[in-house]
Parts: C-alpha cells; sequence; structure tokens
C-alpha cells in the first residue's frame, strides 16, 4: 500500500470547503426550479398569484362593458326561463336607441325556443341590432353546437363560450382567446366582442406562439395552444361590471343611456342559473359566467396584459438568490448573518410581488424555495465548518498542553546542569583546577546553546505562521545544502548504525533563505534518522521536476505511518503513536515549520509511507530562474 498526501495548507482546504459551499447553494436553486415544475408547486404559485391580485388591485376606471342582465326578477317577470329570449328580445329593443358599440349574447339559441313567437320577437329584435355576436359551444370534438340560422343570419360573428375557467382548483384565472373544434377555430365571446367592437377583421389578426396581434395590439398570451390570456378582474372598489337588468329597463327605461357606445354583454345572472364562477377575488362568492366575459373584455379593451416571466429571468433570480446566501454565511459572522438571511427571505418575497406590479407574472415558489434551501444549506454548511474547526483548535490545545509539559520537561534538563555546574564553580572557584573549570565552562556553554536552539525553534513556528518572519533572498547550490546537513545528522545517524547515503542531486540554485531551508531539510533528515530501526539506511536524492522545479527526496526504512496519520504530521504538536511508542524525543512541532518554510518559498511537501516499511518525504522546490 503506497500512501501519499500533498502538502495542505490553510488556504487550499478554505477552498475546498467554498467549493462545497458553492456546489449546496447550486443545488439549491436547481432544486427549487425543479419543485416547482410539479403539480404542487403550481398550486403554491396559484395561490401567490390569487393573493397578489387582491393586494395589488388596480386604480378603477370607467367600464367599457355593461351586463344587460336577466336576474331573478326578470325570469319572474317573463315566466321563468322559458321566457328567456322574449327577456333579451325586449331589453335588445329597449337600448337600441342607446347605439351600443358591440352586443353580446352569452346565451345558447341552438335550439327551436319554447314558443315560436317569442323566437320571432328575438329574431326581430337582432335585425335590429348592428354589431351582434352570437355564442356557440362546442359539442364534441369536432363540431360546434351553432345559434340557429335565423338567428345567426344577423351575427356579425359567432364566438365560442369555452366551459373550463376552472382548470386547476375551481378559480378562474384566464381564459382561452381561441378554441378549435376540428379545422375550425373560434375567438372567445370576450375576444371576439373586441373584434367587433374594433372594427377587426379576422384576416387582420398576427399570430405569434406567445401573442395575438389584432390591429397592432400585443396581447401576451400564456398558454401557445388556447391563446391563454390572464383575465384582469375589476377592482374590488368598482363593485363589478355595472349590470342593468331587463325588468329594471321595464321600470326605467331612462336606464338605457347607460348603455351608449359600451360593450354589452347579454346573459343570465341569476344564480340558479348555473353559470356561475370563482375569481381571485370572489372569495367563496360566484360570479356569472357573463360577468366573467365581461371582465375579459375590460383586460382586452384597457390593454391591461399580464405577461408571464421568462425562464430565464426565473432561474437567474433564484440563482442570485442562492449565491448571496451563501456569500452571507461564508463571509459574514454574527446577527448581520441573521439580518442578512432576512434580506434574502424578504427579497424572495419581493420578486414576485414588483414584478407583479410591472404586469409580470413571476411564479411565487421557485424564489422562496430557493433562498429557503440555500439559506438552510448554507447554515448547515457553516455549523459543520465551524464545529470542525472548534474540535480541531481543541484538539490542538490539548496537544500544546501535552507538548509544553514535554518542553519544560525537556529544558529542565539543560537549567539543571546549567545550574549544577555554576554553583560548582562558584562554591569551589579557588580548589577547582584549571582543567575541570574550563570542561564546566563548556558544559555550561553547551547547555545554554541547547536552551538558546529549543527558544529558538518554538519562537520560529509562531513567527513563521504569523508571517513575521522575513525571508532572505540569496542564491544557494541545492547540493551544498544537501551535503552540509547529511554532515550535521550523521553523527545522530551513527549512534544507530544508520547510514546516510547522498545521491546525485541536480547541480541547481535555490534562491531564498539558505539558514530556513537548512533548517527544514535538517529536520527531515533528522526525522528519517530518528523514525528508524538501527542499522538500515536513509536516502537522499534529486531530481528534475517539470517546470521550473527541482524534487528533493529523504527515504528512510523505518516505521512509517497510515493514510490517516500522514494527513495530520503537519499540524502543530501532532506525533503518531507509533512515533511515541518508539521512545524518540520529539514536540510534534518541527514538521509545522518545514511545511510553513516550504510553502513560503513557493515551493510544496509530498509524503509515501507505509507503516513498518519506511517513509518518503519530497520537497518541490523552485530553482533559480538565472
Ligand atoms: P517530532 O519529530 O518532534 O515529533 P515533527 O513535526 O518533526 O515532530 O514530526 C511530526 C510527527 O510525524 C512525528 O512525531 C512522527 O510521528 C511523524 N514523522 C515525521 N517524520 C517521520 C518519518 N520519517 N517516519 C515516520 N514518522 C515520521
Amino acid at each position: 500500500m503506497k500512501l501519499s498526501a500533498p502538502s495542505r495548507t490553510a488556504t487550499s482546504v478554505r477552498a475546498v470547503t467554498y467549493v462545497i459551499l458553492g456546489i449546496l447553494v447550486f443545488v439549491s436553486a436547481i432544486a427549487a426550479v425543479i419543485l416547482d415544475d410539479f403539480s404542487f408547486g403550481q398550486d403554491f404559485d396559484k395561490k401567490a398569484y390569487d393573493f397578489l391580485t387582491r393586494l395589488e388591485q388596480p386604480e378603477p376606471w370607467a367600464a367599457e362593458s355593461i351586463i344587460l342582465a336577466i336576474d331573478e326578477q326578470t325570469l319572474s317577470e317573463y315566466g321563468g326561463r322559458t321566457g328567456i329570449r322574449a327577456a333579451i328580445a325586449d331589453g335588445l329593443d329597449k337600448i337600441a336607441g342607446a347605439h351600443p358599440r358591440v352586443v353580446a349574447v352569452d346565451v345558447i339559441l341552438a335550439e327551436t325556443g319554447a314558443s315560436e313567437s317569442e323566437d320571432e320577437k328575438l329574431e326581430q329584435a337582432f335585425s335590429k341590432t348592428p354589431h351582434l355576436v352570437l355564442d356557440s359551444y362546442l359539442l364534441s370534438a369536432d363540431a360546434w353546437n351553432n345559434p340557429l340560422p335565423r338567428f345567426r343570419q344577423y351575427a356579425a360573428a359567432v364566438a365560442q363560450v369555452h366551459s373550463d375557467f376552472d382548470r386547476y382548483d375551481g378559480v378562474s384565472r384566464d381564459l382561452p382567446l381561441a378554441t378549435a373544434a376540428g379545422h375550425e377555430r373560434r375567438w372567445a365571446l370576450a375576444f371576439q366582442a373586441y373584434l367587433v367592437a374594433n372594427g377587426v377583421k379576422d384576416s387582420e389578426i398576427e399570430e405569434t406562439p406567445d401573442e395575438l396581434v389584432p390591429g397592432g395590439v400585443h396581447i401576451p398570451t400564456a398558454d401557445r395552444e388556447g391563446h391563454t390570456m390572464r383575465i384582469r378582474y375589476t377592482p374590488l372598489a368598482m363593485g363589478g361590471i355595472p349590470r342593468i337588468s331587463v325588468a329594471q329597463l321595464d321600470s326605467k327605461p331612462g336606464l338605457a343611456a347607460k348603455f351608449a357606445g359600451k360593450a354589452v354583454f347579454v346573459g343570465e345572472t341569476a344564480q340558479a342559473g348555473g353559470d356561475n364562477w370563482t375569481t381571485p377575488f370572489s372569495n367563496g362568492r360566484t360570479t356569472p359566467g357573463v360577468e366573467m366575459h365581461a371582465n375579459a373584455y375590460e383586460t382586452l379593451a384597457r390593454r391591461m396584459f399580464l405577461v408571464n416571466a421568462s425562464q430565464t429571468s426565473v432561474l437567474l433570480s433564484c440563482f442570485a438568490l442562492a449565491m448571496v446566501a451563501g456569500f452571507i454565511y461564508a463571509f459574514w459572522s454574527g446577527w448581520i448573518t441573521n439580518v442578512g438571511a432576512a434580506a434574502v427571505i424578504i427579497a424572495s418575497q419581493a420578486i414576485p410581488a414588483i414584478a407583479f406590479s410591472q404586469s409580470v407574472v413571476w411564479p411565487w415558489l421557485p424564489d422562496t424555495l430557493a433562498a429557503a434551501f440555500s439559506l438552510a444549506a448554507s447554515a448547515a454548511w457553516r455549523h459543520l465548518i465551524v464545529r470542525r474547526q472548534l474540535r480541531k483548535s481543541e484538539g490542538e490545545k490539548d496537544r500544546y498542553q501535552r507538548a509544553m509539559q514535554f518542553v519544560t520537561h525537556e529544558m529542565r534538563t539543560p537549567l539543571t546542569a546549567i545550574q549544577g555546574s555554576s554553583e560548582l564553580i562558584s562554591r569551589y572557584a579557588t580548589t577547582m583546577p584549571e582543567a575541570k573549570r574550563t570542561q564546566i565552562a563548556e558544559m555550561i556553554n553547551a547547555e545554554s546553546k541547547r536552551l538558546a536552539r529549543m527558544i529558538e525553534t518554538f519562537l520560529s513556528v509562531e513567527r513563521l505562521s504569523a508571517g513575521q518572519m522575513e525571508l532572505k533572498q540569496e542564491k544557494f547550490p541545492l547540493a551544498d545544502l544537501v551535503q552540509r546537513c547529511a554532515e550535521r545528522a550523521r553523527p545522530i545517524a551513527d549512534r544507530k548504525r544508520i547510514e546516510i547515503e547522498v545521491e546525485a542531486i541536480p547541480a541547481e540554485e535555490l534562491t531564498g533563505d539558505r539558514e530556513l531551508m537548512e533548517y527544514a531539510v535538517y529536520n527531515l533528515l533528522t526525522n528519517a534518522v530518528k523514525y528508524s530501526p538501527p542499522e538500515t539506511r536513509v536516502r537522499v536524492f534529486g531530481e528534475d521536476e517539470k517546470g521550473d522545479s527541482v524534487r528533493l527526496s529523504i527515504r528512510d526504512q523505518g516505521i512509517g505511518m497510515d493514510k490517516k496519520e500522514v494527513s495530520r504530521i503537519f499540524e502543530k504538536f501532532y506525533r503518531t503513536k507509533r512515533a511515541e511508542q518508539s521512545g524518540e524525543a520529539g514536540t510534534g512541532i518541527g514538521l509545522s515549520i518545514v511545511e510553513q518554510i516550504v510553502t513560503q518559498h513557493g515551493g510544496s511537501i509530498q509524503v509515501e509511507s507505509e507503516p513498518g516499511k519506511g517513509s518518503q518525504f519530497s520537497l518541490i522546490l523552485r530553482r533559480s530562474v538565472s
């Protein structure tokens, strides 16, 4: 088993955690958009649409349409539903003088009526109605149930009333402007009334997949096949489309003036008629079909069209929200993170509302989910990362304490020696032979140097990691440096009868701090000796690396390490169990200094190791550019 671990620096670890965060927020945004396509997502969007319809009601206006209503009173005066044709005829006769702009009759006239005289009467009334639009409905997939020819002959056009205002959840939000039966396609009653009112012929209507363009007016349509248009209902403040019933006209003929120049929608408003629908406004109450048509007419006449937000912009907004959420958790901390998270949620709610105020229907769910998912994912990411870091720093503290114990213990040895020796000199100053005194003085000198070196080592780690250590910039040959380190390490190696073999080293020059570099190489060499059994070999060899680098490797036949251990040896104060059991003294600090030195010189370290077989530490160093 060969194991290797590239040099891990704090920056690369941080980069990986940021990449993880990036993936998390990206997935959040994608999930939000995908979930919106499910039917429950559509349900949420529709409810939000209804809410916004109620929230952002347009300013009231003077309606361009009016309803000639067949209400309960009219029905009772005309002998019930059988008298409906006579009632319409009377109503039309009464308003004829007001010259309505168009008259759209939302009553099916496909069969012979209750009596010939009533049909006759209606025919008469139609003959005096110039801009008449009659209704038909879909009988089967390829046939229309048309008005009787006697009525149809007076109609400027025959429209259709579709019977699926409430395709989703019983709330009518939109209306297909076109419906096809076989080869024949007919316009919805409101749209046909609009065409007749504005003198637009069928041939003058342009069609694109997302628009109908009658006479230069662009009507955005959401559904490509049926050209579905969203109905903008009259705001509650308008109290609905004006309604005058035939019975009212009978008692107050003066009301006829209200029909002047209007689009008149004739139809049953009696609740019992069954032609009743729910709108986003109705809150439980129903609206008669004829009023739905009149509302659609108002939408057309006032060009109050609602456009669907493009899928790309919805997707982009999801990504933007998710990215902001990620940034907040990556770079902010404390209470400001909560403020940021709240701002993301508010933004996710504000986007559909602002869009609606600009007549754009923005689905509510994707942004809401993108915000919620990405905030939750980022918060979880931070929780886990912070916890890991906390655990790491606790582990470091623990190891630091153990190392301190070791260090203080180590320091006590030279200190005791210095103390004892200096005491000897002062006590026996006069009697002590010269040679003995020199020997003691040399020992004091050596021990204090050892102490100074120990202190220097500890200080240099701290200063290196704090970036306070200034690197010298000198040129030196790599081979020289290696030879010197090998010579210094040999006395220690000799004690264990370990042979240090220096093989070919490229004749390269390096630039940097020679002293620090020597420290690094010496440390690796002494480690190789320390963590190897007696009578083994330590090989030092160099190779040219790709680009402008050289590789210096130190290979031993020692105790080795497993993968997990290798991944931790550059942590401060970390020592492997095997190293502790080996009886070799150590602080676990040397390699962290080595790593600092090498990375600050623009190089890196690689480790390959196998328990019981040995280790190879390789330094990849930049050669000098001459
Ligand atoms: P120290 O040698 O003072 O313990 P280092 O920072 O130099 O500290 O090394 C950290 C740890 O890495 C060592 O304690 C040892 O467990 C492991 N180690 C370093 N070099 C070797 C090696 N050549 N073979 C096996 N283990 C090693």
